[in-house]
């Protein structure tokens, strides 16, 4: 019997004319993510994209988790392939659900005749379909209302399906229909976050980290790597740009006032990313910022460090709880790597007290001493790149 993948989108309906495009840009993320797992042929029709395996030792369970987490996908599920003809539905059909069926108590069968040909129609399927499913089941029963469980089966173009139930999609919009922008990415719990949120929206993902050796170790990097492993899981390959980050901590750290420090930090990592961001096409830059959750993150220090750049500065985590966030690192599987303990290049000069309301011009004639375009082109110039998957 063959088995297939049926793919539902999401916000993608609602696209119009555009709509063909969102798709397109789906399914090629859709053959990425499939294509270590085999040869598959995919097909569209009426707004469902179909996932078929060439391959009978396909590895569905796999296939299926990478499919739940490619933006721009509402619901999905695997599918028995029949023909378009009832008898092949049934004697396909109801073993198929045998797993499905064993644990539950109620069922509805839902008929979905797309091939208006299908000389049953939509009422008949649903009742033929569940006498042979309560003769075959008799530990069931049906309940039109409220079942355990939902099996349907639908005649389309290709072919007849038949399904139990439906999972969530990731949701969100294909990548990169959104553009490109670049991630300010630490190895913290946040910024991981923001990455992903802003690659749900189709969000193309550029990063960049800055380190500062000696003071951080090549195991903060990695643990930087592994982060963004996890979200190219689920936005497609990162080009990661690591930035030495030494000298201009240790001006800042030796020249300006102790009180500035990070803030003044903060702007040259938005220079810098600025101006790698634009050699990458980006239109925007993203951080972890959410208002309030340390100094660095008032309103009137973030409206400092937003001075440095005039780069458009998506902060997706502003108005978020640092549970929320937690909530959302766990899901994406990136919490346990970022609460590893490397240090970071920021805690390393934490000053005492910070500055929680900074005056903009203060803070610019605190940088007035360093040599900013000279120490910024020399860390541009020897920026590392490299592409995490
Ligand atoms: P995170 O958990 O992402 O580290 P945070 O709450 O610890 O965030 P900060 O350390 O003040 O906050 O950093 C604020 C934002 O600045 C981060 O979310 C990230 O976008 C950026 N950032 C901080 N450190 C770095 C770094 N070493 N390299 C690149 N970006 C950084
Ligand atoms: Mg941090």
């Amino acid at each position: 019997m063959k088995e297939i993948i049926l793919i539902k989108n999401g916000e993608l309906a609602l696209k119009g004319l555009n709509r063909s495009n969102f798709e397109d840009a789906m399914i090629k993320q859709l053959r990425r993510r499939l294509k270590p797992l085999g040869e598959v042929e995919i097909k569209k029709a009426q707004s469902t994209v179909f996932v078929q395996p060439a391959d009978e030792h396909f590895d569905f369970d796999e296939a299926l988790r990478r499919v739940s987490m490619i933006f721009g996908i509402a619901a999905f599920s695997r599918a028995a392939v029949c023909d378009k003809d009832m008898d092949d539905i049934i004697a396909k059909g109801v073993p198929y659900l045998k797993d499905a069926l064993a644990g539950v108590k109620t069922f509805k069968v839902d008929a979905k005749r797309a091939d208006k040909r299908f000389p049953l129609d939509s009422p008949q399927i649903c009742a033929r379909f569940g006498e042979v499913l309560l003769e075959a089941y008799p530990h069931l029963k049906v309940d039109v209302k409220n079942p355990d469980i939902r099996v349907v089966v639908e005649v389309r173009d290709f072919a007849a399906y038949v399904r139990a139930g439906q999972l969530h999609g990731a949701g969100g919009m294909p990548v990169p229909t959104g553009g490109k922008a670049g991630i300010l990415i630490s190895g913290g719990i946040d910024s991981p976050v923001a990455a992903w949120m802003m690659a749900k929206r189709g969000i193309e993902l550029f990063a960049v980290h800055f380190a500062s050796p000696p003071y951080t170790g090549p195991r903060a990097e990695m643990k930087v790597k592994e982060l963004l492993r996890k979200v190219a899981a689920y936005s497609g390959r990162i080009k990661l740009a690591v930035v030495p980050f030494t000298e201009i901590q240790e001006q800042i750290s030796e020249n300006c006032k102790e009180e500035y420090f990070t803030l003044i930090m903060r702007r040259y990592m938005m220079r810098i990313a600025e101006i790698l961001a634009r050699r990458h096409d980006c239109k925007a830059l993203i951080t972890g910022e959410s208002v309030g959750q340390v100094a660095s993150q008032t309103m009137a220090a973030l409206g400092v460090t937003d001075a440095a750049t005039d780069m458009l500065v998506l902060r997706p985590l502003i108005g978020m709880d640092k549970e929320e966030i937690i909530a959302i690192s766990r899901k994406i599987d990136t919490f346990d790597i970022s609460t590893l303990p490397y240090e970071d290049c920021c805690t390393v000069f934490t000053p005492k007290h910070p500055r929680t309301r900074p005056e903009l011009d203060k803070v610019i004639e605190a940088e007035g001493a360093l040599a900013a375009d000279e120490m910024i082109k020399r860390a541009v110039d020897s920026t590392v790149f490299e592409w995490i998957e």
